[in-house]
């Protein structure tokens, strides 16, 4: 039997620094109170200040920390970012490119964008907006939105197995005063479907809603709750425990439920690439491109990727942060399939993205900067939230049609080098 050899050096890193008393006083609890900040949900300048004032006053923070973060255009709205963060003290600057014209022949997105990209990763921006200058000479990217809904999916628990299949019983006979009780709620969340999943005494109710232009996680939290809170008044069969989120709609996680079903909205984006600007553009050729492909698809088996893309997480995220998306939902909505095909001469490109969540309202759309991203967008406001999905889809349709020319090419390395090392 053998010991990894990391797992020695790491032991003996740690036997360099310390000993064992050294450790274990290091690693004991300590009681004495840190310097507390009082958690405040309202922001103000003066808040803002205050929290400062104890960051300097106590911590490694300096008065160029404060300067950086608590601008002077920050803290003249400070009180705008109240609904939107608690114990507020400022903004990160993140620096944000601009790609495009972007051209999108969608069901619901129809022109020629500019698109926002904020990231700290060089060579993010120039790679997106290559696959968008290719995409457009092509003609531009197919898009549509083939499925819309947001999940929400509480669980119910019961004393044994009969309990729960009555309950079941009950629920599905009682759907439309569900609807009305969640609906009552909000003004565009509408309940599309209830269905009911059985472990045992343990049932998820897999709730699925519209939610208009907004991404609506809050909007289907309260919705739901405002459900739940009717089956608890109303039912019949005793109900032990019931929890607004039984951890099965895949809310900010990568799932299988996700994934085949959607959630969010699913997004088909398509292009297909003339040999000659494959040639000119890419500097790589549709059979090299294809080659790369079947063993990027290989590795993405081999490894058990939930899908297969390259790099979806890249756009999204940049995406997300310059037009307010949650950030976080990166996590569920970077899964996908990427295709490409020879038709003919040509290189055919798909992404099918089944759990893209934006909104054109709600969430952070309303804050200065990310609004004004939404604006370039022209999708700013109630009636864009579908061609917003499909523009989501296209950016990341553009950044794997790049990636794998640049590393069909062998460019891809030189790239990062040449842009990312000029700091
Ligand atoms: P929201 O800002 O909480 O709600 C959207 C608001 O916009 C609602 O008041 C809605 O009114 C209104 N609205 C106006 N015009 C609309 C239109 N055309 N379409 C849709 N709504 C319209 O945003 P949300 O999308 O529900 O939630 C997104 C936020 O939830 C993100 O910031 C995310 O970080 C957060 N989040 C929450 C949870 C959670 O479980 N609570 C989980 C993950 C993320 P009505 O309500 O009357 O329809």
């Amino acid at each position: 039997m053998t010991v990894p050899s990391h797992v020695i050096a790491m032991l003996r890193r740690v036997r360099e620094r310390f000993n064992e008393d050294n450790l274990r006083n290091r690693m004991a609890p300590r009681s004495q109170a840190p310097h507390g900040l009082r958690p405040m949900r309202k922001a103000s300048q003066a808040s803002v200040l205050r929290y400062w004032d104890k960051l300097i006053g106590h911590g490694p923070a300096s008065d160029a920390d404060r300067a950086a973060l608590a601008d002077d255009a920050t803290l003249e709205i400070a009180e705008r970012y109240s609904g939107n963060i608690e114990n507020f003290i400022g903004t990160v600057k993140v620096p944000v490119g601009i790609i495009g014209p972007l051209r999108v022949n969608g069901l619901n997105a129809l022109g020629d964008y500019h698109v926002p990209l904020a990231t700290t990763e060089a060579a993010l921006v120039a790679s997106y907006g290559r696959g968008a200058a290719v995409a457009t000479k092509a003609g531009g990217i197919s898009t549509a939105v083939l499925y819309e809904g947001v999940m929400r999916t509480p669980a119910f628990c019961f004393d044994g197995l009969l309990e729960a299949g009555m309950f079941v019983e009950w629920v599905v006979a009682q759907v439309e005063t569900l609807r009305a009780a969640a609906e009552a709620t909000t003004r565009h969340g509408k309940l599309i479907s209830i269905e009911p999943i059985v472990d045992n005494e343990v049932v998820f109710l897999i709730t699925r809603f519209t939610t208009g232009d907004a991404s609506g996680q809050n909007m289907v939290t309260i919705a739901t709750h405002a459900m739940c809170e009717a089956i608890q008044a109303a039912c019949p069969v005793p109900i032990r425990r019931w929890y607004i989120e039984g951890n099965f709609s895949g809310d900010k996680k990568a799932s299988f439920l996700g994934m085949v079903t959607g959630r969010g909205r699913k997004v088909s984006a398509s292009v297909t690439v003339p040999g000659a600007v494959v040639e000119r553009y890419l500097g790589t050729s549709v059979e090299a491109m294809l080659e790369y492909g079947r063993v990027a698809q290989m590795g993405a088996l081999l490894s058990g990727q939930m899908g297969a893309q390259a790099h979806y997480a890249n756009g999204l995220a940049a995406f997300y942060i310059a037009t307010g998306q949650d950030a976080a939902c990166v996590s569920e909505s970077a899964v996908g399939f990427t295709r490409m095909e020879a038709r003919g001469a040509d290189l055919f490109c798909s992404v099918t993205m089944p759990n893209i969540l934006v909104g054109s309202v709600g969430g952070g759309t309303g804050l200065p900067s990310q609004s004004a991203g939404l604006n370039i967008l022209g999708l700013r406001g109630a009636g864009h939230g579908a061609a917003l999905a499909e523009v989501t889809a296209a950016i990341c349709l553009c950044g794997e049609i790049s990636i794998v020319a640049a590393i069909a090419a062998g460019h891809f390395t030189r790239a990062h080098e040449n842009l990312a090392r000029l700091r």
